[in-house]
């Protein structure tokens, strides 16, 4: 590591003490970037990534609001709007008891890279609250979106920023918070995507970030002149990333063997095929029920319990050529990594955001294997929103056709991207110095031209 990069990151550390994943997220890029800066010294005179980690703005808020019983709770409420240099803010809600400063600014921070990748016009930002969808009412969901929004209408917009779902914000939340905004504002815009089909949503966009990471390990395995073929694939969260990734990989020719979820995982060696997923898709979109119950349902799939303080996760360490961690970040370990090439496993392709750790990185990239990292490989579900936005601002609908070679020619771009700006700064076939040098590049190139702001 460049003496540049370990004072840079010795200021974030003593700047940010307790944001551990903000840390981990900053240290992954910076770590790409020595070759880039050594090259280009005119990025560091102009603290380009000094302005990059600090974030344009971070907006707090309360959020009251009262539930079933009457009781009266209190929610906290984050915006992070990380970097406009390339366009408007643009990145997700996340509702989760763990959301807190470090985890969205490190999802705000990755989302920069990620959404100058797609080639859209689209800055970067992140979102949420440490609210639990889990377990309320459709109504208490509703009411504390609407809280929530009557706060965040105030920094958002069409043309200033973009809002989108993550953990826990699916269609269900969109709707309610774009008809508390709608009605605040009094204005019908595209002000969040993942808009339900009839109000101005996209077709494939809730497909978009699963089948985007299957398009990408497909671009991968097609650089040896392999396809998906015929390959076991193991999958990891079964929320929508995971449910649009196993659709696409059936579509494919290829066979998931597990989803999981906080409890637990299931292993269905023979396949989740098309109609075992229709099941899933019930069990978590509309009965909003654990795993579990998919192992209750087909006698031959098994169930496994999580055992949070376990070393490693066992989903991990059956046997398959392709991996998808889609649930969250820090979900592979060094140990899972090691599990996962011994069980085989030589492409991995990270719907999730951050799923493994910095050490189980390196495990895969010392082996060589074909290892596509989150902001390159989930970037389809960010592009589709773009798509949204433009098919919003022209007052127009794009076909299920037309959004999906959309789709695949943006993630076929982001392969590519990735891939020759690896082997210009001299790490041919590393996705992760690609995807960070690519994204790095053209946002700093727009920072410099717009100055000191
Ligand atoms: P989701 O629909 O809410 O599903 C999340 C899944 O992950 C659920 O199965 C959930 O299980 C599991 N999960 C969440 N937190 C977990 C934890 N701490 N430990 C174990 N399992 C956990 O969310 P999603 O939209 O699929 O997002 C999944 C990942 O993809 C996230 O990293 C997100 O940032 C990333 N991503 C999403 C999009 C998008 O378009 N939605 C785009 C790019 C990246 P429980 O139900 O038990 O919580």
């Amino acid at each position: 590591m460049s003496d540049h990069v370990s004072s840079l990151l010795a200021e974030v550390q003593a700047k940010n003490p307790h944001e551990p994943e903000f840390y981990q997220a900053v240290e992954e890029v910076l770590s790409s970037l020595a070759p880039v800066l050594d090259r280009y010294p005119e990025y560091l005179t102009a603290k380009i990534p000094q302005r990059m980690i600090e974030p344009e703005r971070v907006i707090l808020f309360r959020v009251p609001w009262v539930d079933d019983q009457g009781e009266v709770q209190v929610n906290r409420g984050f915006r992070i709007e990380m970097n406009s240099a390339i366009g408007p803010y643009k990145g997700g809600l996340r509702f989760h008891p763990s959301v807190n400063l470090s985890i969205l600014k490190f999802l705000a921070f990755e989302q920069v890279f990620k959404n100058a990748l797609t080639t859209l016009p689209m800055g970067g930002g992140k979102g949420g609250s440490d609210f639990d969808p889990k377990g309320k009412s459709d109504n208490e969901v509703m009411r504390f979106c609407q809280s929530f929004m009557s706060e965040l209408s105030r920094h958002i917009g069409p043309q200033t920023d973009v809002p989108a779902g993550d953990i826990g914000v699916g269609g269900r939340e969109i709707g309610y918070l774009f008809g508390q905004y709608k009605r605040l504002k009094n204005e019908f815009t595209g002000v969040l995507t993942g808009k339900g089909i009839n109000w101005g949503g996209s077709l494939i966009r809730p497909e978009a970030t699963g089948y985007g990471a299957v398009y990408f390990a497909a671009e991968m395995l097609a650089t040896r002149g392999e396809t998906l073929e015929g390959k076991s694939c193991l999958v990891s969260g079964s929320g929508n990333v995971a449910q649009y990734t196993v659709e696409k990989i059936n579509e494919l020719g290829g066979k998931a063997i597990t989803l999981s979820d906080s409890s637990g995982y299931i292993l269905d060696r023979d396949g989740i095929t098309n109609e075992k997923l229709q099941f899933v898709m019930e069990l978590k979109n509309v009965r909003r029920g654990r795993i579990q119950d998919y192992a209750e349902h087909y006698s031959n799939a098994t169930y496994t319990p999580a055992s949070p303080g376990g070393d490693h996760n066992p989903l991990w360490t059956h046997e398959a050529q392709c991996a998808f961690p889609s649930a969250t970040q820090n979900e592979i370990n060094s140990k899972d990594a090691q599990n996962l090439l011994a069980g085989g496993v030589y492409v991995v392709s990270e719907g999730a955001n951050m799923p493994t750790i910095p050490a189980g990185v390196q495990v895969f990239l010392e082996k060589g294997i074909l290892y596509g990292p989150g902001k390159a490989a989930n970037a389809g579900g960010v592009a589709v929103s773009g798509l949204e936005m433009a098919q919003n601002s022209a007052r127009y609908s794009w076909t299920r056709e037309e959004v999906d070679a959309r789709l695949q020619r943006i993630m076929k771009q982001i392969h590519q991207d990735c891939l020759s700006a690896a082997e210009r700064f001299g790490h041919k076939g590393n996705y992760v110095v690609g995807a960070n040098v690519s994204g790095f590049l053209k946002v700093a190139d727009a920072m410099m031209d717009q100055g000191v702001v």
